[in-house]
């Protein structure tokens, strides 16, 4: 999507900084007029890790007026083999004090303000508002739905991404120009199926491929270059070197960006995140999914349909045509490998709960086109195959 300059105000830059930043002059989409918008912006990136690291030297070296950096973590030797802020030195130090001070190594006139503190719904709305931008180098749920929250009311840009392992993901997320990150993700996922780098890894050089394009995002949105990712998911797979676009589109029921939104205030994130809460993730009917076999044996459409159930339960009846994935496998084992993320992907259980809860999980990890059977096969031997409806 093609947007205006989000910033309108120049900088006024000496001959020094026109030639320290020449390489962006030279270049005629941005040339010296969006080097001065670039100049003038102020962003605020969450996170000082993986992706942060990467995210704050780049903004550092393009020449932004002012960075803010928030992170309350201390760094540690695990850090070092991604998080190229620091050295052996930083080893327990403050993350944001020492981003801080090789930011300014690098740029001393950026200004760079530390937020030594864990971003919540106390301090969200202070912290954020005068930053022209937000972008998201954290690794939690909590915080990209408070983030996103935040960034509606407040009518901000929002840089999201996410990594894991081989894997990276994101999208800018705007209100007045597209959907939300709960639009996107209506719902978080389990609790305790999250995984995170810490306990599953990731590849150190992906972190920087994620966070560059979230900065070349930024730097695009503050001078109207190209096409931003708005209604868009880019996502990246380091193994096969692949990149996607998906298209996102905005959710007219959405809690908080929808016509009736019912979210009017920041929450609690840490509860809404946590173990308890209600389900709404509508899928496909019965009747649908028969139409849909129906074109695939046809070659009319192409798409996987994977039983998620056990296999006494496969054994006592199956939809034909689909292929046997057991939910724990995908959660801890390798199953979920075996779920291509280039094509469409129908998930089944019993009653629809596992299905659900398996969707939700698939789609935080970057599948993007998986949908489920909405009451599972229960529905289909009520529906369609009635002849099996004594299971
Ligand atoms: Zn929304």
């Amino acid at each position: 999507m093609k947007i205006k300059p989000l910033i309108t105000e120049f900088a006024s830059l000496s001959i020094k900084e026109i030639k320290r930043y020449s390489r962006h002059v030279l270049l005629p989409e941005i040339g010296l007029e969006n080097q001065k918008r670039i100049s003038n912006s102020k962003i605020l990136v969450i996170g000082a890790g993986g992706l942060g690291s990467p995210i704050l030297l780049y903004l550092a070296a393009s020449g932004v007026k002012e960075l803010g950096i928030c992170d309350f973590d201390v760094v540690d030797e695990t850090n070092l083999q991604r998080q190229i802020l620091f050295n052996n030195q930083s080893i327990g130090k403050d993350k944001a004090q020492e981003a801080k001070e090789k930011i300014n190594e690098l740029n001393p006139n950026v200004k760079v303000t530390v937020f030594n503190e864990m971003i919540t719904s106390k301090n969200a709305e202070k912290i954020v508002k005068d930053f022209d931008l937000v972008i998201d180098g954290s690794d939690n749920f909590a915080t990209r739905y408070l983030l996103n929250d935040v960034c509606v009311f407040l009518d901000k840009p929002y840089i999201w991404a996410s990594i894991y392992r081989f894997d990276g993901q994101l999208s800018v997320f705007w209100k007045k120009h597209g959907p939300c990150y709960r639009c996107l993700h209506p719902e978080p996922p389990p609790t305790n199926m999250v995984q995170t780098c810490a306990s599953g890894g990731v590849l150190a050089s992906m972190c920087a491929t994620i966070a560059s394009l979230q900065v070349t995002q930024a730097l695009q949105l503050i001078t109207g270059v190209g096409d931003v990712l708005i209604g868009q998911v880019l996502s990246y797979s380091a193994l096969d070197a692949n990149f996607r676009k998906v298209k996102v589109d905005k959710d007219p029921d959405c809690v908080i960006c929808g016509k009736n939104p019912s979210i009017t205030s920041l929450i609690d994130y840490e509860q809404f995140c946590g173990p308890v809460k209600p389900r709404k993730d509508p899928g496909i009917k019965a009747i649908e999914l028969k139409q849909m076999l129906d074109k695939r044996n046809k070659n009319e459409l192409d798409f996987l349909l994977v039983d998620i159930r056990e296999v006494p339960e496969k054994n006592l009846v199956e939809i034909e045509g689909s292929v046997f994935i057991n939910r724990d496998d995908i959660f801890a084992n390798d199953g979920i490998s075996l779920i291509p993320k280039d094509k469409q992907v129908v998930l089944y259980c019993r009653s629809g709960n596992r299905s659900t809860e398996v969707m939700n999980y698939l789609k935080h990890n970057g599948f993007l086109e998986v949908t489920h059977l909405e009451g599972g096969i229960i529905s289909w031997v009520q529906e369609v195959e009635t002849h099996k409806a004594s299971y």
